[in-house]
């Protein structure tokens, strides 16, 4: 019996650690009646036929509410049978258009992420129908023409529907209503192609380890990276590849091959269609009587108008440029060390292109502060830093995090966690993880709503679900994922994104969460991604995995903070020019 039983225990721990016990969502089933809210795992397709059922029949469900807001009768208009009746119908089509968003970037059948595709663009190309419904905005407008003596939220709701409205082209002549309409239509069109290019785009780029000189052994033993005797091929498309090419390949030549790859991903379709897109937003800018696109898109934001947003970003250059010129100098004194004398004997001019400044960064921080952002990661296991990373956010925000059954997975090591309040234990929301890279899959790091909070018309309040989609380098056999710190902050700043979504109290899903103006939205996410530069919180996650009593030493940490000051100027300077365009 005793040995039945301890191989029965053995088995045990050994499903146990294969199926974990987790809880269902069922078991939060009192917490939200208690807070009068709902919290959904969603109901995804799971065939492409499904995918396509589920959209048209959204459509249906959305235009037939569209109807019964233009059918009312001019003197029976309400705040809530038109605007809040178009936000909650917007909303619901939103949820359809997000679960198509995510499995079309993150689904693993292509069969799948191309009627997702499809789906997408059939509700973006509806959503900006909306805005040309004229029974719908007849309805709408005879509401605000009652003045009515809204406050708050509500007011805000109904002052942002006009302005839609106006900036869709309503307050125009037919003809040119018709027009607008149909470029935004296009302009909507080319830039789903122009996403879905590039996620396509794969571009696998062939090196010798003489040409990978530089490149740690760990990166080159990576599965598909050693590909033949002294073939090694890089995916100039795959992030983390790039990057670690980027920061170590000693030659310039091997730096500048990989770089042009990956900047000319999907360049044959893109280039056409961003050329097309410009001319598209032109054109819609002017037909609606902004003077060009940047005063058309700031408009609803904090900046308001093209030249504040311009001023403020010269401002921003102005006040970096001499940090940025000294850092400058300094990188090309090292690339200077670097060149070989030309044939008649002069050094040739070091100029910092493009693909070098990641890897004289690198070397500056390795040689001036020594800082080995490859060695750094022995003490960032993928999980330890999850763990940590919740820890520290559950105990800032009075937050509880608890793994729960996933029903449908997408990939087998999807997760799926439940957020309550720890104080009361109202839930708050869910969130899905998928953190790994695979074929097809989106490639950068980005949290995505799916199902929005809001007031239901019902009283119960919609808590949120969303999800992170991520590309961590993967474990291998002898070694856990193992992240750079700079993929720490990256999950740091992401998970932001996740609890501004969660913590929402929104009445409407147009304000909820992550809905508010693009030149705010980062904030949040941009302060708590600091929280991987203090040396407590660090040591609360920390530490080599080898060797787990071993945290980063304090030194090392300010040397960190040293190498992010001496880099600053680069990086921001990069940051003012990316913010420039839009
Ligand atoms: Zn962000």
């Amino acid at each position: 019996m005793k040995f039945c039983s301890s191989f029965l225990l053995v088995l045990a721990l050994a499903l146990g650690a294969r199926a974990e016990n987790l809880k269902s969502i069922d078991s939060y089933s009192d917490a939200v009646a208690k807070a009068n809210a709902r919290l959904t795992i969603p109901e995804w397709p799971q065939t492409p036929e499904a995918v396509e059922t589920s959209t048209k029949e959204a459509i249906k469900k959305g235009n037939a509410a569209l109807d019964a807001i233009g059918k009312l009768d001019p003197k029976k208009v309400t705040f809530q049978n038109t605007v809040i009746a178009l936000d909650d119908l917007a909303y619901e089509a939103n949820n359809v258009g997000n679960k198509a968003t995510i499995i079309k970037q993150a689904n693993t059948d292509p069969k799948m992420r191309a009627a997702a595709e499809k789906a997408v663009k059939a509700i973006n190309d509806w959503f900006v129908g909306i805005d040309y419904r004229e029974d719908v905005y007849k309805s709408i407008k005879a509401f605000a023409e009652t003045n009515p003596q809204l406050t708050g939220e509500d007011k805000k709701l109904l002052d942002e529907t006009m302005r839609d409205y106006r900036r869709a082209g309503l307050a125009l002549p037919s003809e040119k209503r018709k027009e607008v309409e149909q470029l935004r239509k296009q302009l909507a069109k080319l830039g789903t192609d122009f996403d879905t290019n590039i996620a396509n785009a794969k571009r696998p780029v062939v090196f010798t380890k003489a040409e990978l000189e530089g490149m740690p052994e760990d990166f080159l033993s990576k599965p598909g990276i050693k590909t033949g005797d002294d073939t090694y091929t890089v995916l100039a498309n795959v992030t983390w590849q790039f990057n670690a090419v980027e920061e170590n390949a000693k030659s310039e030549a091997t730096r500048k091959k990989l770089y042009i790859a990956r900047e000319t991903l999907a360049m044959e379709k893109n280039v056409p269609s961003l050329n097309q897109m410009l001319t598209l937003r032109n054109k819609i800018a002017l037909r609606l009587g902004y003077k060009s696109w940047d005063d058309f898109q700031t408009e609803p934001r904090m900046a308001k108008t093209g030249a504040a947003a311009q001023n403020y970003i010269d401002d921003l250059v102005a006040g970096i440029e001499p940090k940025f010129a000294a850092e400058l100098s300094e990188l090309q004194k090292m690339k200077q060390l670097d060149a070989q004398p030309s044939e008649g004997g002069a050094f040739a001019a070091p100029r910092i292109n493009i693909w070098d400044w990641r890897y004289y960064q690198n070397q500056l921080k390795k040689q001036k502060f020594a800082v080995d952002a490859e060695a750094l990661r022995n003490f960032f296991p993928f999980q330890k830093v999850l763990d940590g990373m919740f820890a520290i956010y559950q105990r800032i925000f009075g937050l509880k995090f608890e793994k729960i059954a996933v029903p449908y997975k997408w990939i087998d090591d999807l997760q799926l966690w439940a957020v309550s309040d720890a104080a009361n234990g109202e839930p708050l929301g869910l969130f899905y993880l998928d953190m790994f890279p695979r074929d097809g899959k989106y490639n950068h790091f980005a949290e995505f709503e799916i199902i929005g909070g809001r007031l239901l018309p019902d009283g119960k309040y919609q808590r949120p679900t969303v999800t992170l989609l991520c590309n961590f380098p993967p474990a291998t056999a002898d070694k856990p994922s193992l992240l750079s710190h700079s993929e720490v902050e990256t999950l740091f700043h992401e998970f932001g994104h996740v609890l501004h979504t969660i913590t929402t109290r929104a009445k409407y899903g147009r304000f909820a969460g992550t809905h508010v103006p693009t030149d705010f939205v980062e904030a949040p996410s941009q302060m708590l991604q600091n929280w991987v530069w203090d040396k407590n919180v660090l040591d609360s996650f920390a530490a080599d995995y080898r060797e787990p009593s071993k945290k980063i030493p304090g030194d090392t940490i300010q040397k960190m903070k040293d190498a992010k000051l001496a880099t600053a100027g680069v990086f921001y300077r990069r940051q003012f020019a990316f913010a420039s365009l839009d």
